[in-house]
Order: C-alpha cells, then sequence, then structure tokens
C-alpha cells in the first residue's frame, strides 16, 4: 500500500501570503484525499517541488507501513539520505518499519540565490535566541511557525511570540518570516484527529517534529540556502529526538544545507555566552510551555524553573524581566524528575552550582534529584504518584486541575522513554 502526494500547488492565499499544498491520498483514510498546506509571510517565492512533503510525510508512512510516492521533482540529494533516514529512526525507536519511496523525478537543479540567505527556527527560547545570537553574522531570516508547537488556535499565545519575532528582528536586522500550517493533523499519528495511518501509542511528534520542521523550511528552497536547527540535546547525552544532529542534516538538498551543531553547549552555557550579553535576549526571553493569560513565564513549570536555575547560575537573573517572581527553591527541592535526559540536566546542574559555591542551589537540586531525603521531595512524589493515578480514571477536561496538584512533571514521560523507544545501541 503506498501514500502518494500528487498536485503540488503554489498559490497567493489570504493576507498576502504564499501557499504551498498538495494533494495526499492515504490507503484507508477516512477521506478520498486531504490537503496539507504551508502559508508563508515574508518570502517572494516558493518551488511547487516535493521535497517538503518528503519530509512531512515520511516517518508517518514508516510507521504505518506504507510506502510513499512523491508524484513531483524532489532533490536527489535528498532521496539519497532516505536509506540513512530510516535506518536512524528504526535503531532509536520501536515499530518503524522500512518502506519503498519514490518520486517522479529525481533532480539536481540549483538555484543562484543572490544575496544567499541564512534562516534561523525562532520561537523565543533559550536554544532559538543562542543559535540566532552565535550566527547573527550570516542569519538573514528568522522563521516562526504557527500550527505546531503555538497550534492555530491559540492567537494570544501567536500574537505574543510574533511580536518577540518582530522584536528580534528589528534589533538584529533581520527579516521575519512566518509559517502558518494545517501539516500537524495529518502526521501526528498519536492523535485520533488524524485522517490515516496507525495509531502510535505515544506522542508521536517527539520523533516527526524536527522532520515537520525541516518541510517548513525545505518550501524556502530559492529563497535561503542555510538552515540552522537549534540545538536542543547535547550529543553526549543520547536521547531519540526528532531533531538530532545525526537526523536534521539528512534532509538537507542540493539547494538547502540544514545544520544541527553538535558541539552546542549546555542551557547555562549557552545563557552565558550569548544571551548574558545580549539585553534584547535577556527582556523578550520566552520558554514557558503553561501559556498562562497575560505571562511570558510562569516561573512555576519545570522549563521555567530549569531556565531560572540556569540564568542564576550564569548570573543573569536580575536581568531577565520576563522571569518577574524569584526562583522558589522549595519548588525545586518537590519537582519529581524523571530518569530521562530531564535527570542528566539536573544532575549538570547540580555540578555547576557546587563549582559556583551556590550550596543553596546545590542542596535543592539534590534533593530534586532524590539524593537525600527531604520532606518536601517526599511530598512532591506522593502528589505525583497520586496525581498520574488521578490523570488515568478522570476525564480528559480535567487533566489542567490534577497537573496543577501532581506538579510539573507528568510519569507519562518515564512511560514514553522505557516502552517506546530503544535501548542505546
Ligand atoms: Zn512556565
Amino acid at each position: 500500500m503506498t501514500l502518494t502526494v500528487s498536485d503540488i500547488q503554489v498559490r497567493a492565499a489570504e493576507g498576502e501570503s504564499l501557499e504551498l499544498s498538495a494533494r495526499v491520498s492515504a490507503p484507508g483514510a477516512r477521506r478520498e484525499s486531504f490537503r496539507p498546506w504551508f502559508r508563508y509571510t515574508g518570502v517572494e517565492t516558493l518551488t511547487p517541488w516535493g521535497d517538503a512533503f518528503l519530509a512531512l510525510f515520511l516517518i508517518p508512512c514508516m510507521y504505518s507501513r506504507e510506502n510513499l510516492h512523491i508524484d513531483a521533482p524532489v532533490s536527489k540529494r535528498l532521496l539519497a539520505a532516505v536509506p540513512r533516514i530510516q535506518q536512524t529512526i528504526r535503531n532509536w525507536y520501536k515499530g518503524f518499519s522500512e518502506i519503498e519511496v519514490s518520486a517522479a523525478e529525481a533532480h539536481e537543479r540549483e538555484f543562484a540565490i543572490d544575496p544567499p540567505g541564512t534562516a534561523c527556527f525562532f520561537s523565543g527560547g533559550v536554544d532559538s535566541w543562542y543559535t540566532l545570537l552565535k550566527h547573527r553574522q550570516t542569519v538573514t531570516h528568522l522563521l516562526l511557525i504557527r500550527g505546531f508547537d503555538i497550534t492555530r488556535e491559540e492567537s494570544d499565545l501567536w500574537e505574543t511570540t510574533r511580536g518577540i519575532l518582530d522584536k528580534a528582528a528589528d534589533a538584529l536586522g533581520m527579516r521575519a518570516v512566518t509559517v502558518t500550517t494545517n501539516a500537524k493533523k495529518y502526521i501526528d499519528l498519536g492523535k485520533k484527529a488524524c485522517p490515516w495511518g496507525r495509531r502510535y501509542p505515544g506522542r508521536f511528534w517527539r520523533v516527526a517534529h524536527g522532520s515537520g520542521f525541516a518541510s517548513t523550511a525545505l518550501g524556502l528552497q530559492g529563497t535561503i540556502e542555510r538552515l540552522h536547527f537549534p540545538s536542543s540535546v547535547h550529543p553526549s547525552l543520547f536521547y531519540p529526538f526528532g531533531s538530532h544532529p545525526d537526523l536534521d542534516p539528512l534532509w538537507s538538498t542540493e539547494n538547502l544545507d540544514i545544520v544541527h551543531a553538535a558541539d552546542d553547549p549546555n542551557r547555562t552555557g549557552k545563557i552565558r555566552s550569548q544571551l548574558a550579553d545580549s539585553p534584547v535576549a535577556l527582556e523578550n526571553l520566552r520558554v514557558c510551555l503553561e501559556n498562562r493569560p497575560g505571562k511570558l513565564n510562569c516561573c512555576r513549570c519545570e522549563k521555567c524553573g530549569r531556565t531560572m536555575v540556569s540564568l542564576r547560575l550564569a548570573g543573569v537573573l536580575d536581568k531577565a524581566p520576563t522571569f518577574p517572581e524569584p526562583l522558589d527553591l522549595r519548588r525545586l527541592r518537590r519537582l519529581y524528575v524523571p530518569p530521562d535526559i530531564h535527570y542528566a540536566f539536573y544532575v549538570e546542574m547540580l555540578r555547576e552550582a557546587r563549582e559556583a559555591g551556590d550550596e543553596e542551589l546545590a542542596d535543592a537540586i539534590e534533593s530534586a534529584l532524590g539524593y537525600r531525603f527531604t520532606l518536601d521531595h517526599a511530598l512532591g512524589l506522593a502528589r505525583q504518584t497520586i496525581g498520574s493515578a488521578m490523570l488515568s480514571i478522570l476525564p480528559a477536561r480535567l487533566a489542567p486541575f490534577v497537573k496543577r496538584f501532581a506538579g510539573p512533571i507528568s510519569r507519562d514521560v518515564i512511560a514514553e522513554s522505557t516502552h517506546l523507544v530503544k535501548k542505546r545501541q
């Protein structure tokens, strides 16, 4: 059985945007065909090639055991990388099969881009700001996406993040590009709304988000010739993840080099080396996943807490006005850190706190890691256990209340890391 991508079109769309779309026919789909699209603002040209759609559907097809045919020209370099992409995903995750991938034409046509553009994904977080500042001499375009981590329904969050994008672009003399897309609902096999494919028993987006992001940039061939993926995991900390230095460059074509730095420092190092000297970054830093109305960062969730620890270690927490509350060490002691990549993050921060002589902070991190017993940590652990039991029996609409009670990291992270990911090779 084969999923087929055809009728790729570029047209002018709403709000002076340019739209790249395709018709997709999938075996066993609830609809005869569906049409994923990407709408770009801030660019003058898109190319009706199949590269973006190959990147979008390869990994979902591997899990659904469907071959993939792109009825359009596809980059020869990208097609040649498909076996290695498949091997990498199959080495990391359980349940993915090798499939056949074909295209109407394998081409090596090259654009002459004048002047050559370099893009960087931008969401306003530490990884984005670090990558952008590190490459500020060459980056020309900042790329913000609506429809992936920011959903199309989250208008307030979109406007806020869009405002940060514009400030960053203005301050650094770069061009802001936005991409709005409906593609996630057609590739997120973990969601019931996906109209085709085999259901994935976890967060499929963790596997497929990197290729999703790459697909948005592949639509920009002819405008940019290089794309920097912000690094999220240091390669020394092996962690299967949809965006990874071993995977992201494989989505490159003759016209677009995709780069994911393999030597970036950890979160504290990123803040110390780039953000600490950039008022525009510190004044507009946004990492929070809670999206509380009127707040760029809630200062309470795990990601806010972890970032505030790094800002404190880098000596600039008081220069980051988007974190208006003080770092709550009692909350940190109560934190339950699951035995996955988060654990490695906190072990590293513990070492840094000890080296900096910040004993108060080091003691709180030790408690969160469970190195020694504290009543705060025991209570936090009990709340997590009760909370995760409640999550499994209560209606989904009550989940936000349970999560508020249970604390910032729920136990499904552990389930995913033990059941779906293969052991280190
Ligand atoms: Zn937060």
